[in-house]
């Protein structure tokens, strides 16, 4: 493929106004790569971080963000066997370029098949939410069928994707939401109980939604504002596993103790080959089971990047948000 490929070029970070559409490319997989015809991408909070430099790693400039995406294959490289063109696929880790784009580069191993239940731009919304959850719920948590689990916000992607594998795995859960249309989305998601996590008696209602027992599991997109009330919330022996967090906070750490209550960080991208394996066979067969589903709550074409930046960290979430390359 050796034509100009359209797609979002960032010279500097910054606000969203510095993601611009361009003309990119073009993109030739090199050995053990490939090159997928995206037909959406999806957009997270973290993608708002880079792009405005406060995360952890600075993207070399000038960059086209994007992390997860979906499409077909359109070309292998060299000493690639597994895929051929042609196929659909999801992208399960990392892709070589992003994704705000009508082309990306992937290893050719990052790619996983996109179970036939699900749209592509379903595919498009799945890797960064449901990894995470499932490496929160499962991986790191080691959530049992009947275990109490806390979704401390619900209504988004990782939310949405957390409440189907709940559902999937037999878990009893919570979830919350800051907003009516929000808590409506986390019950269609299976959840019986969803609680709002503004309310000013929010620890009392989600205790005694236990009977007063505490949660075995607490997945926590808010860590900077709720850590030390997700001490209380927890059970004896239960984990606090620190999903999100844009801050700081005081937390009095003699609430672990008479409980072994622990706090773990969970890292998507620090999930193995192996793992991720696991994760593609967990996808396929509740897809097919017609558990998994992303929700896609607005789509918006390449060229509104910002505007889908500005979406994604608005309260009110609903589910992903995609960037379409058509248009
Ligand atoms: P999202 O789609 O924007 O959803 C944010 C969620 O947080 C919504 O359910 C929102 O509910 C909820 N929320 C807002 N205020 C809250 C509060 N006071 N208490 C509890 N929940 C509250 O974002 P996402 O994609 O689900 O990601 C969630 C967080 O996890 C983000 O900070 C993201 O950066 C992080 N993340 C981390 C990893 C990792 O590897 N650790 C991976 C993916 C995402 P309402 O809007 O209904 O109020």
């Amino acid at each position: 493929m050796d034509s100009l490929v359209k797609g979002i070029r960032v010279e500097q970070v910054g606000g969203p106004e510095v993601m611009k559409i361009a003309s990119l490319g073009p993109l030739v997989p090199g050995p053990g790569q490939a090159l997928v015809a995206l037909e959406a991408a999806g957009v997270n909070p973290v993608d708002t971080y880079i792009r405005a430099g406060t995360y952890t790693i600075d993207p070399a400039l000038p960059y086209t963000p994007g992390l997860e995406g979906a499409g077909t294959v359109l070309e292998i490289g060299d000493g690639v066997s597994h895929i051929s063109a042609g196929q659909r696929i999801y992208i399960g880790a990392r892709p070589l370029t992003g994704t705000y784009a009508e082309q990306c580069l992937c290893s050719a191993q990052d790619l996983l098949p996109l179970p036939d239940a699900l749209s592509t731009e379903e595919g498009a919304a799945l890797f960064i939410t449901y990894a995470t959850a499932y490496r929160a719920l499962v991986q790191l948590g080691r959530a049992k069928p009947g275990q109490r689990v806390l979704i401390r916000g619900a209504s988004g992607g990782v939310g949405t994707a957390a409440a189907q594998w709940a559902r999937w795995l037999g878990l009893d859960a919570v979830g919350t939401a800051g907003t009516t249309k929000g808590a409506e989305l986390v019950r269609q998601q299976g959840l019986q109980t969803v609680l709002d996590h503004h309310a000013p008696d929010f620890d009392a209602q989600a205790m005694a939604a236990t009977g007063e027992q505490g949660y075995d599991i607490i997945l926590e997109m808010a860590a900077h504002l709720n850590l030390d009330s997700d001490l209380d919330l927890v059970a004896r022996g239960g984990s606090v596993m620190v999903v999100g967090n844009r801050g700081e906070l005081t937390i009095n750490p003699r609430k672990m103790m008479g409980k072994e209550s622990v706090v773990r960080g969970v890292m998507l991208f620090a999930m193995g080959a192996a793992e991720r394996l696991e994760f593609a066979a967990a996808v396929e067969a509740s897809a097919r089971a017609g558990v998994l589903r992303p929700v896609i709550g607005r789509r918006f074409v390449l060229k509104d990047a910002p505007q889908a930046h500005r979406a994604v960290m608005e309260p009110g979430a609903y589910g992903k948000i995609v960037l379409t390359t058509g248009g």
